[in-house]
């Protein structure tokens, strides 16, 4: 099929092509996938005198006293229409529009959908109604999509459009394999799409789902097999000793957790095996994933090789290093920092150094892949919470060693059956425990009411030398917004609190300037810290102990965990209070998970079930396309069918099939959008 501009669609001009382009909906296909994010069953009439409040229902209704219109006050009209049919009567109001009046006339029908409510003298009304003319309703009488939208495009908009559209398509050719389709009873595409919008009954709503969620998480799955064959081929630096691991291990100050010493293990395993490790080592902040990459980084020292540790900060770089330095006392192990604010005749001096092989461990930021930069012998690259770097920057890196080991380290830990799908082209590692004595941070969602006392906590604990974090949404108050911002925050607390220091960071400052506010933070010059989420990844300032989180309903669970690892990093009681407005059961169960536990993998599987579907956490994070349709919790089962169809395709090498060609094209073209994944 030809791909159609929507500008040429029907009922789409400049303005409304501009919305939908607005939500990256530029072509006649790219429309059609916009998926419903959930249907409204308006199939059945009721009769008013039988609508329960706060229900919402079609009723057929005749105009009995047309609109009119009441000012309140300066800025609110309100306008309002009687209907009725044999049952009772009922209002229609309208606030603020004035465009109704004269719409409507006595003794015309109309279907009416909206949700009953009672005024304050107990009659029934409904407030902004979808209204059709009766025997011309569209949307009325039917099960209806609701669109994900926000901003100007209206459902209505969008329901008509897509009608439309669907009928402009006209027969769409398929390009899911009609082999695969048989074996795993998916359904063919133009019954797909027209069943997904405007489905006959849920049945049909269920078939049509199941296709296009098959057909996402197949294509997914493709790519990350694909993918996971190229990387295969790199034969890797043998390390032939391992064991001199044990003298570093048994030099600790600590003996390794069990996960600790299992991940060790796949690592110098991988290692010692001949072909290049891509190993993900996934763990809460705090479980020892940088020990574990020590002693990686002292096996390949110690086979004579050189390794390179990236961070995507410089001053995470910075105590990457110091912690790197404590770790290697007394071996004679020399480590250097390689930053993008050096000084020219430093970096140079280091570059040099780095070449001859006089310096062992390299540590820095995304200084390390520029072009200047030689190794002597690079056999082992770390890098630090990965989604930070494209998979570019990490190959510019790797190109530097001959095909060097690849260790991965992430602090967003996310339920292992889901980690094997997702990272299909590594090798992961989980530590999945705590060193043992670590403290729980104590957790509380609180409401408004509670302010004062938490504020009182707050400069008690201050006075006696702790230091807090608090996050807001927002940077500033460009919106007018009811969300907290972090400008505004900071000025009133330090007007509110004379004697502490009140510090502000967020994301519009430079690097520089965030760098210096988290400096002074980590010196103890600041005493409460205002910011936006630029603290997620973060530096370790083991005498903050307090996170109090504002708007805490507007953050995801798993980033509401990765914020709470900011504190309860020393030895006393850490705090975290989250300040959640709304009445959102999604909100509730939220704030109550991250109330009862503190355990990342348990958290990451409960935001995965409470997400919608096409919302899946972390994806961002981890440098994965969004998904549109699939829940990847809740369509557990059909991945796994997925899986089995994508390993069978790549297995019998149906790819290069002349059937298959639609298939790959969009596998390229996922691969192409999503350049992390490459
Ligand atoms: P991560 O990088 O996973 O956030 P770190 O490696 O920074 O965690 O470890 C956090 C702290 O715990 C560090 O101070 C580290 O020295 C200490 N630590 C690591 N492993 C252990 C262990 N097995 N027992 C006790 N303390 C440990
Ligand atoms: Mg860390």
């Amino acid at each position: 099929m030809e791909d159609k501009r929507i500008i040429e669609l029907h009922g789409i001009g400049e303005k409304r092509a501009e919305l939908f382009r607005k939500r990256g909906i530029n072509t006649l296909s790219e429309l059609l996938c916009f998926f419903p994010r959930t249907h409204e069953d308006r199939t059945e009439i009721k009769s008013i005198a039988d609508c329960t409040d706060n229900e919402e229902v079609c009723v057929l209704g005749e105009v009995y006293t047309p609109v009119s219109l009441v000012r309140v006050r300066k800025n609110m009209t309100i306008a309002q229409m009687t209907v009725r049919d044999e049952s009772a009567a009922m209002q229609i109001v309208w606030y603020n529009n004035k465009y109704v009046k004269g719409m409507y006339h006595t003794g015309e029908r109309y279907v009416i959908y909206g949700k009953v409510v009672r005024d304050k003298f107990g009659k029934r009304q409904m407030v902004n109604p979808v209204i059709e003319k009766e025997g011309k309703a569209k949307f009325t009488g039917k099960i209806v999509p609701i669109y994900p939208l926000s901003g100007n495009l209206t459902q209505k908009v969008v329901q008509t459009v897509m009608e439309a559209a669907i009928k402009e398509a006209g027969r769409l050719d398929e390009y899911m394999p009609v082999s695969v389709r048989n074996k795993y009873g998916i359904a063919e595409i133009n019954y797909a799409i027209n069943n997904i919008h405007f489905p006959k009954d849920a049945h049909s709503y269920g078939v049509a789902r199941r296709r296009f969620v098959f057909e996402e998480l197949l294509i997914l799955q493709l790519a990350l097999l694909s993918r996971k064959d190229k990387t295969e081929e790199y034969t890797g630096t043998v390390f032939e000793d391992t064991r001199c691991v044990d003298e570093f291990v048994g030099s600790l100050p600590f003996s390794l957790t069990g996960a600790q010493k299992r991940t060790l293990d796949e690592i110098l395993n991988d290692c010692s095996g001949g072909r290049a490790m891509n190993r993900l080592v996934q763990g809460d902040v705090g479980s020892g994933k940088t020990a574990v990459a020590a002693a990686a980084i002292y096996a390949a020292v110690r086979n004579s090789h050189q390794a390179a540790m990236m961070a995507p900060t410089e001053i995470l770089a910075k105590q990457h290093k110091e912690t790197l330095d404590k770790f290697f006392d007394g071996t004679g192990i020399k480590t250097v920092l390689l930053t993008g604010s050096m000084r020219q005749a430093d970096k140079k001096e280091a570059y040099s150094m780095i070449k001859d092989g006089m310096y062992d461990v390299v540590i820095g930021t995304h200084a390390l892949v520029q072009e200047g930069l030689v190794f002597d012998d690079l056999a082992l690259v770390v890098t630090d919470e990965q989604h930070r770097f494209g998979v570019e920057q990490r190959a510019k890196l790797l190109s530097k060693g001959n095909d060097p080991h690849m260790l991965i380290m992430s602090a967003t830990p996310i339920p292992r059956t889901l980690a094997l799908i997702l990272y299909g082209d590594l090798d992961i590692s989980i530590i999945d425990e705590l060193p043992p004595g670590r403290k729980e941070v104590k957790t509380y969602a609180v409401g408004e009411n509670m302010r004062e006392r938490i504020y009182a906590f707050l400069e008690k604990s201050v006075s006696e030398g702790m230091q807090a974090y608090i996050v807001c949404p927002l940077v500033e108050d460009t919106e007018k917004s009811d969300l907290e911002n972090a400008v505004d925050l900071c000025e009133r607390l330090q007007e509110r609190f004379t004697n502490f220091s009140v510090g502000l960071m967020h994301g519009k400052m430079k690097a520089t300037e965030k760098d210096a506010v988290m400096n002074d933070f980590s010196d103890g010059k600041i005493n409460i810290l205002v910011s936006t989420t630029v603290i997620e990844v973060g530096v370790n300032v083991p005498n903050a102990n307090i996170m109090i989180i504002e708007n805490a309903e507007r953050f995801g669970l798993s980033q509401l965990h990765q914020l709470r690892g900011r504190v309860g990093r020393g030895n006393e009681q850490a705090y975290c209070i989250m300040f959640a407005h709304g009445n959102n059961e999604i909100t509730k169960k939220r704030m109550e998970t991250m109330c009862i536990s503190n355990d990342g993998f348990y958290i990451s599987e409960q935001d995965l079930k409470l997400r919608g579907p096409g919302d899946f956490f972390g994806t961002r994070q981890h440098g994965l396309p969004q998904m549109r349709i699939a829940n990847l919790f809740s369509d557990r089962d059909i991945l796994k069918e997925a899986q089995e169809a994508a390993k069978d395709i790549i297995q019998n090498g149906c790819l290069k099939e002349k059937e298959f060609l639609p298939l790959q094209k969009r596998i390229d073209r996922l691969l192409t959008d999503n350049i992390v994944m490459n």
